[in-house]
């Protein structure tokens, strides 16, 4: 019987009770009415009303009639097998069926259900007797008993009443306590956990929950055993649409685990959903049959929250760390650059020079320089005004700025004097450089100073290259500044090199 599931043994045993107790009502009560007693008397009035006929055939004595009348009785009544009139003298005066054969009743014995004798009055003494053979009341053989409408009517109750109890006890088990299987310490160890616990069975019903999932939500607070875990909706709604996807679907599917799968519950009348980390694992019992589910609830809002926080706080760093960084760029621009011009400063464009001229080995590495003034600048703060003079100082950088190599130093060296350190040129290219600077000076530095109008601005450059004898840069500098002084005395707004006889 293990092989049954419990509603069908429930609809066996249920049947059985029925069965018993419907026969229990009908030995007492007789519910169904006696087929020995009705078939008695049925038989009787028959048999009576037969020898009454037959008794008038005697009397008229029509022996044809008779034998007539008995076939027609025995042909219209299944029940009779055989009729025989029997003469006082034992004579058979007539008979229809076997009866010779299947007559027994001992002579003077009391009729019995299947062996009725009637007897025959002629004119008030007896003239014989009628015999009757009924077929038994009950069957006798294996098909007589199948054939019986009793049998029958049992049988169909079984066959029709079994599959209906069968299915009406199998739903109503579903609302009868199935929790009520796991032992009551299994459930005090489940209290103790830290996480919530379901216990599912295998149509993912619940069997158990713990302490701790029923403190999650105000809907798991209540008795939820029977309930099937996917219809919960306050529960599934955060794990969208794909019922598949249920972590207790894909554990039982795969007859694995299933952990942390993330799910936020919302709370009724928080803003803020309780987040949780969903795990699965599938229950099999010693066969490796599948039993049902175990499905565990972590709370991480804790968790989250402090993770949430940690992040911004790394973001506000990140930002700091950035605004830090723009603020040392802007502190080493103040540092290194002329705030007006925003060209070196002395100090940095020292640096970068030592810096460069310790690059090269033994003086075979290229380096040329530049000197250049604005010429009569002086003339500008007089006639204008200094802000008009810084302009002019402005727009000539912008020249330099824009002339010059990303790798060049170009430094306000004086009041309006630029020096430009140019790696890896000789004299003969910085002089071209020198030549674009000046004629780019002379073209654009006046127009692009919008303040006064028609200013025609020039510079005058000196350029020297190192050689041999001239090991630093002041000596270098020095030398391009006494090939500024020759243009300068030569008339402004031109380029001289330095042939190095000046130096
Ligand atoms: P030269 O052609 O011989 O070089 O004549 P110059 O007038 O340019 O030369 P000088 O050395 O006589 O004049 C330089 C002037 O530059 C003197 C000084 O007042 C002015 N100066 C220096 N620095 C600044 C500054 O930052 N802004 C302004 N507006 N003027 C400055
Ligand atoms: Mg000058
Ligand atoms: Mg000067």
């Amino acid at each position: 019987m293990s092989f049954l599931g419990p509603a069908s043994r429930l609809a066996f045993g249920v049947l059985g009770l029925m069965m018993s107790l419907f026969l229990l009502v009908d030995l007492f009560a007789d519910v169904v009415p006696d087929r020995a007693d009705t078939a008695a008397r049925l038989r009787g009035r028959l048999s009576e009303s037969l020898a009454v006929q037959v008794t008038a055939l005697v009397q008229a004595d029509q022996r044809e009639a008779l034998d007539r009348t008995l076939k027609q009785v025995l042909e219209r009544d299944k029940e009779i097998v055989s009729i025989g009139v029997r003469s006082r003298d034992e004579h058979l005066v007539a008979l229809a069926g076997p009866h010779l054969a299947v007559w027994t009743l001992p002579d003077g014995e009391r009729s019995t259900l299947t062996q009725v004798r009637v007897p025959i009055l002629e004119g008030g003494a007896p003239w014989g007797e009628t015999e009757i053979v009924f077929r038994p009341v009950l069957p006798t053989t294996f098909f007589g008993w199948l054939a019986d409408p009793m049998v029958r009517a049992v049988a169909l109750g079984i066959l029709l009443g079994f599959p209906l109890l069968y299915l009406y006890l199998r739903r109503a088990l579903q609302y009868l306590d199935p929790g009520s299987v796991i032992p009551q310490r299994v459930r005090v160890a489940f209290d103790t956990l830290g996480e919530g616990v379901v216990i599912l069975d295998t149509e993912a019903r619940i069997m158990m929950t713990n302490k701790v999932f029923k403190a999650l939500h105000p809907q798991a607070a209540g008795d939820l055993t029977g309930r099937i875990i996917s219809n919960l909706p306050w529960l599934v709604a955060g794990f969208g649409a794909d019922k598949d996807g249920y972590p207790w679907h894909r554990a039982m599917k795969t007859r694995g685990e299933q952990s942390d799968v993330p799910l936020e519950l919302s709370l009724p009348g928080s803003s803020e959903p309780l987040r949780l980390l969903v795990g699965a694992a599938a229950i099999e019992d010693g066969g490796a049959r599948l039993r049902g589910c175990m499905v565990s609830f972590k709370n991480v809002t804790a968790l989250h929250l402090a993770n949430t926080q940690l992040l911004a706080t790394v973001a506000e760093l990140d930002r700091s760390q950035e605004q830090i960084k723009a603020q040392n760029a802007e502190l080493a621009r103040l540092a290194t650059r002329d705030p007006l011009t925003g060209c070196l400063n002395r100090r940095a464009f020292f640096e970068g020079a030592d810096a460069l001229f310790a690059d090269v080995p033994g003086g075979t590495r290229r380096i040329s320089c530049i000197m250049s003034d604005i010429d009569h600048f002086k003339e500008f703060n007089d006639r204008y005004g200094h802000a008009v003079g810084d302009q002019v100082l402005q727009a000539v950088a912008r020249s330099l700025t824009s002339g010059v190599r990303s790798g060049d130093l170009l430094c306000r060296y004086g009041g309006e004097e630029f020096c430009v350190l140019l790696p890896g040129l000789d004299a003969a290219q910085a002089a071209s450089i020198a030549e674009r600077l000046r004629s780019d000076i002379e073209r654009h530095a006046g127009p692009s100073v919008r303040t006064s109008v028609g200013l025609t601005v020039t510079s005058s450059f000196g350029v020297a290259e190192l050689r041999p004898g001239v090991g630093d840069p002041a000596a270098l500098i020095d030398e391009a500044d006494k090939a500024l002084y020759m243009s300068k005395r030569s008339g402004r707004n031109r380029v001289t090199v330095s042939d190095g006889t000046a130096a």
